[in-house]
């Protein structure tokens, strides 16, 4: 296999078929732009099982992705797509960046849903950007971002059912997207706590990443609970 990136979380291998890739999943935690991070053993097994589950859930919800199999513990293969360098944000409730950015109170509902876009550039820090930046930088067509946005929409209306299955409430996540070699959108990447934000709505607890951001419990306790409950859904 060779190593087409090696990314904060995750590797890509490319394989014998041109459209496949391994994705392995590493044991790294980062947040802050990569500015905080730690090895915490038993997470890239966690996050490769976590989000193998949800991408097969949605599925059969009718959503697809670019995910085929889970290989092993760490590894899965999806098929290979041109990344759209755009990060999509939907949130239900308020919390994170828009509280620190905007002001707006932590929990605060957004009905109907708010959604965002951040251009996908570490350097830059990831910064929030509109439609006309977007098309200016060539990063998507008018067209392609209406599809983004759309997709992300149905995704959170199953996102939100996938957890409230779990007693769970879905506050915000992020997603990417790419093309593949017809040039059609798959949705692309990982859906896992490391890039949603999950709360228990009875108690307000955490079962995502905020846990290391604030440092306020283990990760990989937090994501075994979370990956318990999607257990016992089954
Ligand atoms: P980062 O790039 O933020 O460090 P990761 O560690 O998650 O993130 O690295 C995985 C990289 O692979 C990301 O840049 C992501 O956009 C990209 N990627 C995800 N799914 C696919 C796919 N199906 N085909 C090609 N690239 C992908
Ligand atoms: N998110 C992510 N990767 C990023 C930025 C955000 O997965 O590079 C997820 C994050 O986990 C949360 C949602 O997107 O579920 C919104 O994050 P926010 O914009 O509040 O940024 P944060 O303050 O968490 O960095």
């Amino acid at each position: 296999m060779e190593l087409l990136y090696d990314g904060k979380s995750k590797r890509m291998f490319e394989i014998e078929d041109p459209f496949v890739l391994t994705v392995e999943y590493k044991d790294e935690v980062t947040a802050a732009d990569g500015r905080k991070r730690e090895e915490m053993p038993g997470k890239g097994r966690l996050i490769n099982i976590i989000t193998s589950e949800m991408f097969e859930k949605l599925e059969k919800m009718g959503i697809p992705s670019h995910f085929i199999e889970r290989t092993g513990d760490t590894t899965q293969l999806v098929r290979k797509v041109e990344i759209i360098p755009i990060e999509v944000v939907v949130r239900n409730l308020a919390a994170g960046n828009i509280t620190k950015r905007l002001g707006f109170k932590k929990g605060r509902e957004f009905a109907p849903p708010l959604l965002e876009i951040y251009l996908k550039d570490d350097a830059l820090g990831d910064p929030l950007i509109n439609r006309a930046h977007a098309i200016q930088m060539d990063l998507a067509t008018d067209k392609e971002i209406s599809e983004l946005k759309k997709r992300a929409h149905q995704l959170n209306v199953a996102l939100i059912d996938i957890m409230e299955e779990m007693g769970l409430q879905l506050v915000d996540f992020k997603v990417e997207f790419g093309r593949d070699t017809r040039g059609n959108i798959l949705l692309a990447d990982e859906i896992s706590p490391d890039t949603c934000r999950i709360w228990d709505p009875k108690t307000g607890e955490n079962f995502d990443k905020d846990v290391f951001r604030e440092g306020t419990g283990s990760v990989v306790d937090t994501y075994k609970k979370f990956y318990e409950k999607m257990e016992a859904t089954k």
